[in-house]
């Protein structure tokens, strides 16, 4: 019997609670839903190959959960927000999608989080698999790579991240509280008065003390900074000067349907990141030769060298000179002759090298100056040294210059860079919730990164190819995933991959 509304304007129940009903799974899951494409598109994966843990297991004991079943969570799960094995383990209590999707199995939230931590690895293969699958379908061509980063937190607190500045000031501060109670001390003539003072005297102490051993671990690391609780973990500025402890991840994305082709993370800015992604791309794709597009934070000498050497094109945005002019004359007045190796300053005058090379702030430069200088009418113009003006070139300021050139001559294509990469990034942080990680270490904050890049780039799969097609494509796969594929010989060459080692034609 229907329950109905006192108040006639209001829409009348459909269900009374009572009311006992049939009903297969099947019908309660939408046709289109994400559950149907993430069931299918893990079945389609070689999980063996792969890496995953527990695809082939004892016949004695209990048996553990089959990899696909965890797996099927897990992207279903990050599609979604969910992504702590807690949140997870009671989704699989309630959501109807789940109950059909793992078939009415609910793991614990412990066998959940082991499965992330498991299989680290496995994770990023699978990742790269997705990403050869779909170059073989002809959604990601590799011609350009648009390589950006942006920034999570990390599960360190701010409050559990030193530098050899953070230390001195606490332990200034702790001399400095020292200090006071001694002096209160000198004046106390009450004995419980002064054994109180002692306490707090001696509990500064082992403050003190805490902090020479966190200075102790930070001078045997040999880095600059120390996380106590993620040791990975860096100090980063998240937004707008907000700093806080957490990881900058470096994503690749394909500008043909704006996929993610690869991800790292490491240092905490940009510097001297780009020929390492730019190759594990143009490795992972097996390309000959490919563009890449980044921002200014991405352009350094060394970096865009050598990818000049492995026949990657840069288009970085060029930085400004960092050394002020003072009103004198600029740089860009200065001509340099390539052949000669020489500069003509405005003067006239040419300006030799003795083609030293000479270290200054990580980069290595070559000096030129002239003997002009010295009876140079406008000198007062040009330089305030007693010995002249001297100017000092990068090694790889024609690679820099080059690169300038290039983004100076293609300014459409160079805007390309912001509507390839930062759309991604937002639905991942402000949709997802992809603003911080659970995971500790950097290979384990990795494999989170990669389960949101693996579920990103299906879903983008989805909307881009008609989804009747995509379905049937991972449903032909599924009928060769238990052919033996030797993945690291496909990765090698991925030329054809599906038609080569599983001897079909997707297209
Ligand atoms: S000061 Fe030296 S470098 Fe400058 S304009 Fe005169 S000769 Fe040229």
């Amino acid at each position: 019997m229907l329950l109905k509304s006192t108040k006639m304007h209001h829409l009348e129940y459909e269900i009374d609670r009572n009311q006992f009903s049939m009903m297969a799974l099947e019908e309660m899951v939408d046709q289109n839903s994400y559950a149907r494409l993430v069931d299918i598109f893990v079945d389609a994966l070689p999980l063996d190959q792969l890496g995953f843990t527990h695809c082939n297991h004892e016949l004695q004991g209990r048996p553990p959960y089959h990899p696909s079943v965890l797996l099927k969570l897990y992207m279903y799960g990050y599609r979604h927000g969910l992504r702590s094995s807690n949140k997870l383990h009671q989704a699989c209590m309630v959501n109807v999608e789940l109950w059909w999707l793992l078939k009415g199995l609910k793991p614990s939230a412990r066998t959940i989080c082991y499965f992330r931590t498991n299989n680290v690895s496995a994770f990023k293969k699978a990742f790269q698999h997705f990403v050869l699958l779909l170059k073989d379908w002809k959604l990601i061509d590799g011609q350009t790579i648009a390589i950006d980063s942006f920034k999570i937190r990390a599960q360190n607190s701010l409050k559990n991240n030193f530098n050899q500045k953070k230390i001195d000031r606490h332990i200034e501060y702790i001399d400095h509280k020292i200090n006071e109670y001694h002096t209160q001390l000198d004046k106390e003539d009450n004995t419980d008065t002064i054994s109180e003072i002692n306490d707090k005297i001696a509990y500064q102490k082992s403050k003190k003390q805490n902090y020479k051993d966190i200075e102790k671990q930070l001078n045997d690391s040999g880095q600059s900074q120390i996380s106590k609780v993620d040791k990975d973990a860096r100090s980063v500025v998240l937004h707008r000067n907000i700093v806080n402890v957490g990881y900058n991840i470096q994503a690749g994305c394909d500008s043909k349907h704006k996929l993610f082709v690869n991800a790292q993370t490491g240092a905490v800015n940009d510097t001297h990141a780009l020929a390492d992604m730019a190759l594990e791309a143009k490795e992972l794709l097996g390309l000959d030769k490919m563009k890449t597009l980044t921002d200014k934070g991405y352009t350094t000498g060394a970096e865009l060298a050598k990818c000049e050497q492995n026949n990657i094109v840069t288009y970085s945005s060029p930085k400004e000179h960092s050394s002020p002019n003072n009103g004198l004359y600029p740089m860009s007045i200065f001509n340099y002759d390539k052949v000669n190796d020489t500069y003509t300053c405005p003067a006239g005058q040419m300006m030799i090298t003795n083609g030293s090379i000479y270290n200054k702030a990580n980069h290595k430069v070559k000096h030129y100056k002239t003997k002009a200088c010295k009876q140079c009418p406008v000198r007062h113009l040009c330089t305030t040294n007693k010995n002249g003006r001297f100017i000092e070139r990068g090694i790889y300021q024609q690679t820099l210059e080059n690169n300038e050139n290039r983004v100076n001559q293609n300014p459409d294509y160079y805007r390309l860079r912001q509507q390839i990469t930062e759309h991604q990034f937002g639905t991942l942080k402000r949709q997802w919730g992809f603003t911080y990680t659970l995971m500790k270490g950097k290979q384990n904050v990795l494999s989170e990164v990669y389960l949101c890049f693996s579920v990103y780039n299906l879903i983008r799969a989805f909307k881009i190819m008609d989804p009747k097609v995509l379905k049937q494509r991972l449903k032909n796969l599924i009928s060769c995933v238990f052919d033996k594929i030797d993945l690291f010989k496909a990765l090698l060459s991925p030329q054809n991959y599906f038609e080569k080692f599983l001897g079909i034609s997707l297209s």
